[in-house]
């Protein structure tokens, strides 16, 4: 979860790693970095308590290393979370490796990256993400058995999307259930933001239930071909942040809730994929709470994926994943009425719950 965004400026202003804005009583963070093979890597470990850090390998072209660690930081620290109230035994963690997926990706940068991995013992366990593919994970495996989302044909759980979508869409109906009265989303009209991997089993979910999709995505081929499989329109309007819709659902990017579009979201309910989609987790949700948007916090109902992964630790299978990412709706419920209740926003109230678990987790450690 992002906590705010700082420009690289701002962050030189502070020391450099506990005196980051992202810093947030971070456990460990590893730099990694082998000369032969270009591999410049920080692995984050947020918080260990409930179990071993898992979190994806993000491989991205950072404009320079204080983006890097700052991303490193927040994703990490949203692992955490996104375990904790997801009743997963897993801490946070998450590792970016500095470079452009497409044109620096070499297998002996993966294979180097395996054996940091490796290194740690368990403590971290990686998976895939934003550049990163479920081949590369096959690849760690070859080096470390700390690594999930490696292909069904390995004996892994394979691509967690469309659980992800899955459970996206159980966080969307119990929104519209607490803002609506009713869980039904025919005849909703639904904004998607993004029609990439999460983005599109999203689309099949709401099509199939009769809801009014409209389209979004930088991606004009995509754009038609989605629209010629699933029926949906793709939006024309000049903001899609003032779109006439009822639900808005961020697939693509963070950060999409900020100051330039937070006064202009007619959609009553927001519910979607993107990791960290307040700009400001204080501000940001605060606004909308004052607006009387019914908010589902994005670690909460995009932890589909998380669920399916940690199959492969604990050894379950699909229907288990598919089982536990339903109960998301129930979740999505309790976090609605518990923010009611004590008058915060619904992300203070799932960070607040996720955070009970680890201090009470924590107590019974020491006890024993
Ligand atoms: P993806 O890369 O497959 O799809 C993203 C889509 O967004 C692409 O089609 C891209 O063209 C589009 N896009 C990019 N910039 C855009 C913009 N400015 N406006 C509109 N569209 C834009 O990613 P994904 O796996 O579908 O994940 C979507 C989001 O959900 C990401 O933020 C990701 O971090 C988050 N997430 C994914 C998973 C998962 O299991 N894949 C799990 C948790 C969170």
């Amino acid at each position: 979860m992002i906590t705010e965004i700082v420009t690289p400026k701002e962050l030189q202003k502070v020391d450099p790693v506990f005196g980051q804005v992202s810093f947030n009583d971070h456990e460990q963070i590893v730099f990694c970095n082998d000369k032969d093979t270009g591999l410049k890597a920080i692995i984050g470990i947020h918080n260990t308590v409930l179990g071993p850090a898992l979190g994806g390998t993000r491989m991205w072209k950072y404009a320079n290393e204080w983006e890097a660690l700052n991303d490193v930081l927040r994703l990490s620290r949203g692992m955490t979370y996104k375990s904790a109230i997801s009743g997963l035994n897993l801490g946070g963690g998450k590792a970016v490796i500095i470079a452009d997926a497409k044109v620096d990706k070499t297998p002996e940068m993966i294979k180097k990256f395996a054996e940091y991995v490796h290194s740690l013992s368990g403590k971290y366990i990686t998976a895939e993400d934003v550049g990163t593919t479920t081949p590369d994970m096959d690849m760690i495996r070859d080096i470390t058995p700390y690594v999930t989302g490696i292909s069904e044909a390995r004996g892994g759980s394979g691509n967690p999307s469309p659980v992800t979508a899955y459970g996206v869409y159980m966080g969307m109906k119990a929104a519209a259930k607490y803002k609506f009265g009713s869980e039904k989303l025919d005849g909703k009209k639904v904004l998607v933001q993004g029609i990439g991997h999460v983005g599109e089993t999203l689309v099949d979910f709401l099509t199939k239930e009769g809801a009014l999709v409209q389209i979004t995505d930088i991606n004009e081929n995509r754009l038609q071909e989605m629209q010629s499989k699933y029926g949906a329109t793709i939006f024309k309007g000049a903001d899609l942040y003032a779109a006439d819709v009822d639900i808005y659902a961020p697939c693509a990017l963070g950060a999409t809730i900020n100051d330039d579009t937070i006064h202009k979201i007619k959609a009553q309910v927001i519910a979607g994929a993107a990791n960290n989609q307040l700009a400001n987790e204080q501000i940001h949700g605060q606004i909308l709470k004052e607006k009387g948007i019914a908010y589902a916090p994005d670690f909460l109902i995009n932890a589909g994926g998380i669920i399916n992964v940690y199959g492969e630790i604990v050894g379950y299978g699909k229907e288990e994943a598919l089982k536990r990412t339903e109960n998301i709706f129930n979740t999505t419920l309790e976090i609605f009425s518990f923010a009611e209740k004590q008058g915060i926003t619904t992300h203070q109230a799932a960070l607040s719950i996720a955070q009970k678990r680890i201090t009470d987790r924590k107590k019974e450690n020491q006890n024993t």
